[in-house]
């Protein structure tokens, strides 16, 4: 029997919309992501981008509070096995202050957690092809599985970019990242020089993160001018570990293959002339596509391959039943309270769509 309704994807917008659609009774179906170092490496493995972030300071909802305040809350809300995935995070670094920000991770757990107790079933695999052209819709499964679906809630998010270079590929995973909190406190950058690249609020997080462990954060951005929001620019720009590098664009990642990176050449974007910089890692925090790859063309994209919403105020696509929340039809807002908040609307949208055809 086909499914009422499956999402696809598990951050902020997938949750939300499997709260919904749990609670409308519609049973849905999550497929959250595969487990595979291919994802890991791609940055789209379950739990969404907010479980690749650290403290999450502009969540509604969650203001700075004690530490262990956050800790007896994940104790209650988490089955143990959960909680205990998430218990490092109450001990050594995180602690040093007493107290913080709901962190990333914390959030998403909760988040799924919430969506569990209200009775959302959940699959930890890929969806990687569709079939839109019948109804009810099939979703193939990375691991060969097919799915029929009344109804599709598309939540898989946007990934991180890297530049193309030749040596940033040569040096992935030995020194070249995208994914500051996933690999910052490996031991080849402690004190030592890294460099950033980028220019918005995600550039700058990642700068600020690293100088807890680098000795110098090189932040190179190919304008005079940061895109990033005010507190994140006043962040960067008064804090006496990251050293700016105006105007200029990453060349070449320098390295060996013993060693790993080495350092990075960088080419002025004003006159072209070079500079050498010596440091142990390069992080790319350059903005982000939209996995939209396993749609094969089916849905209507933007030219920049995110989801059209086709209907003012509404998460419809250009296929009746398939809805779209979250990054992966926002290239604007980008947020994860936006994603929330569009992963609401698709399951109310798609409830109402499945009532209109009788599918209650
Ligand atoms: P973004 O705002 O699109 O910024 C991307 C940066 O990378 C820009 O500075 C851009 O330079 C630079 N860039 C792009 N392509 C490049 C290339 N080929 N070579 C060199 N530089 C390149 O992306 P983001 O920083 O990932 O942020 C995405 C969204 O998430 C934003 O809405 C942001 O506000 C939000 N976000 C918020 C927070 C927070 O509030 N704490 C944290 C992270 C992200 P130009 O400026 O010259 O275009």
């Amino acid at each position: 029997m086909a499914e009422k309704v499956v999402i696809i994807g598990s951050g902020p917008a997938g949750w939300t919309a499997a709260i919904y659609a749990a609670r409308a009774n519609l049973h849905p179906l999550v497929y959250e992501g595969a487990l595979t170092s291919e994802n890991q490496i791609k940055g789209t493995a379950p739990l969404g981008q907010l479980n690749l972030t650290t403290e999450v300071e502009n969540f509604p909802g969650w203001p700075f509070a004690e530490t262990s305040a956050f800790a007896a809350y994940s104790k209650s809300a988490l089955p143990e096995d959960q909680y205990g995935i998430i218990e490092g995070f109450y001990t050594g670094k995180n602690t040093a202050h007493g107290k913080r920000s709901a962190l990333g991770p914390e959030l998403m757990f909760y988040m799924r957690q919430q969506a569990v107790n209200f009775g959302t079933r959940i699959i930890t695999d890929d969806i990687v092809k569709v079939d839109f052209q019948a109804h009810p819709f099939k979703l193939y499964a990375l691991e060969g599985a097919v799915i029929e679906a009344v109804a599709v809630i598309i939540a898989t998010g946007a990934r991180a970019n890297y530049l193309g270079l030749p040596s940033e590929d040569r040096f992935k995973n030995n020194g070249v990242s995208a994914c500051a909190v996933c690999d910052g406190a490996l031991p080849r950058f402690k004190n030592k020089p890294l460099v950033v690249v980028g220019g918005g609020d995600s550039a700058i997080e990642e700068a600020t993160y690293l100088t807890k462990y680098a000795s110098t954060v090189y932040l190179v951005h190919r304008r005079h001018e940061l895109r990033a929001s005010m507190i994140m620019q006043q962040r960067a720009l008064t804090n006496p570990k990251i050293t700016m590098k105006w105007n200029r664009a990453l060349d070449e990642v320098l390295g060996t293959d013993k060693e790993g990176v080495t350092g990075a050449r960088l080419k002025s974007t004003v006159d072209n002339s070079a500079e050498d910089l010596k440091a142990s890692g390069v992080f790319l925090a350059i903005g982000h596509t939209p996995n939209t790859d396993f749609l094969g063309g089916q849905v209507k994209l933007d030219s920049k391959g995110y989801i059209v919403w086709t209907q003012p105020h509404r998460t419809n696509t250009s296929v009746e039943g398939v809805f779209a929340a979250g990054d992966v039809a926002d290239s604007y807002y980008r947020q994860a309270v936006t994603a929330a908040g569009t992963g609401c609307a698709a399951a109310l949208d798609a409830e109402r769509w499945l009532a209109e055809k009788g599918h209650h």
